[in-house]
């Protein structure tokens, strides 16, 4: 099988595997107990945060483990917007459903607005700043966008954001971490999560930061763990895991994404032309992990049968939603075309994927 999913997720690592099962083994108690055993645990929790925190430069900022990145936007959105109660709320149309479904439950008691895709798969930040208000308490936008994979200008939405001193800033940034170098600081971001097994690591754990001076509201409640955020027992070695892996994908990233640049522009080059096929994803500020395409007289669902017939394994768009056959949202709010948002598949890369992999994908489009 040839997978070209990864954006959907990524196989575990075996280092990362490896530090799994030793710490499950070795480290197996409750990191809040107070014997010997569990200071123990405490403290290698406490040793993954710190080596995560340093990776990433930051100073003065929290880090919640959960479940998975959905629940750690859900816990950063419903933190700040129970806080306030009402106020403005602005983020964007091409959101993950992890946001966007969170933004339409809120829609009854706050001023919501969704900002439009531009046609070359960016948000519209002259909006941005045209919507801030004094009464603005959140602005939620994604880094890298999982179905164009396309990189939104984070280091202009931080200033703009930054001249509301009531408003925050939550970055979804689950697509670009080990991904895509930022060209901004994570410290002047309010509130970024992420999702361990997007960069090769295990399932079933995700991560809120959060700067220490917010004071989050809670949804869940319990122990006093996690900042009471996510209180509850976790799994100390899932936390440890994701250390392992972005310790070691994080300073990869530019290597990793210039191998995937190739294969990007590789397959590129090899289906631009061809009739049937419009590529959806722009050549500029992207990530090079994704590239969408529509065939216009298919449904993506149709075209990902066809592909998996001839043992390749692609997606209709995020992994949430694809089983639901609507128009894609982020297509469809840059094309404005219903039949290109429905007919649009993703395939996206790794530094795993190989040129012969992807000569067998352009054989089978060239054959469609
Ligand atoms: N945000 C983005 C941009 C994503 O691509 C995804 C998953 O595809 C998520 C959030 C949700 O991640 P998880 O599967 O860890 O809940």
């Amino acid at each position: 099988m040839i997978y070209l999913d990864y954006c959907a997720t990524t196989p575990i690592d075996k280092d990362v595997l490896d530090t799994y099962v030793r710490i499950s083994t070795d480290f197996f108690a409750n990191t809040s107990s107070l014997h010997k055993l569990g200071q123990e645990a405490n403290y290698m929790y406490e040793l993954a945060i710190k080596e995560i925190k340093q990776l990433l430069g930051l100073k003065n900022h929290n880090l919640v483990f959960t479940a998975n990145a959905t629940e750690a936007n859900n816990l950063a959105i419903f933190g700040i917007a129970d806080k306030y109660k009402s106020g403005k709320i602005i983020t964007t149309k091409m959101e993950h459903p992890s946001v966007y479904n969170v933004m339409k439950h809120l829609e009854g008691s706050f001023e919501v607005v969704y900002l439009d895709v531009l046609e070359n798969g960016l948000i519209d930040l002259e909006a941005l700043a045209r919507e801030m208000t004094k009464d603005t308490i959140l602005v939620s936008l994604m880094w890298v966008n999982n179905i164009l994979g396309t990189v939104q200008n984070v280091k202009d939405a931080i200033k703009i954001v930054k001249k509301y001193p009531k408003a925050k800033l939550h970055v979804d940034a689950v697509q670009g971490l080990c991904k895509v170098t930022p060209d901004f600081d994570f410290n002047d971001i309010d509130l970024f999560t992420f999702s361990s097994h997007k960069f090769y690591g295990p399932k079933g754990i995700g991560g809120l930061f959060y700067r220490s001076n917010i004071d989050l509201d809670k949804r869940l409640f319990g122990s006093g763990a996690q900042f009471g955020i996510k209180p509850g027992t976790f799994d100390l070695a899932l936390v440890c895991a994701t250390a392992k892996a972005m310790k070691k994908y994080y300073p990869l990233t530019s290597v990793n994404q210039a191998y995937v640049k190739k294969i990007f522009m590789h397959l590129y080059n090899n289906i631009k032309d061809l009739d049937k096929i419009i590529i959806n994803t722009p050549l500029e500020n992207i990530s090079y992990y994704a590239l969408n395409l529509s065939v216009p007289s298919v449904t993506g669902e149709t075209l990902v049968h066809h592909l998996e017939a001839h043992n390749i394994c692609v997606s209709t768009g995020s992994a949430c939603s694809s089983k639901l056959k609507k128009p894609e949202k982020t297509i469809l709010a840059m094309t404005n075309d219903e039949i290109r948002a429905s007919s649009s598949i993703r395939l996206s890369f790794s530094h795993l994927t190989t040129v012969a992999e992807i000569d067998q994908v352009i054989e089978t489009l060239r054959k469609l």
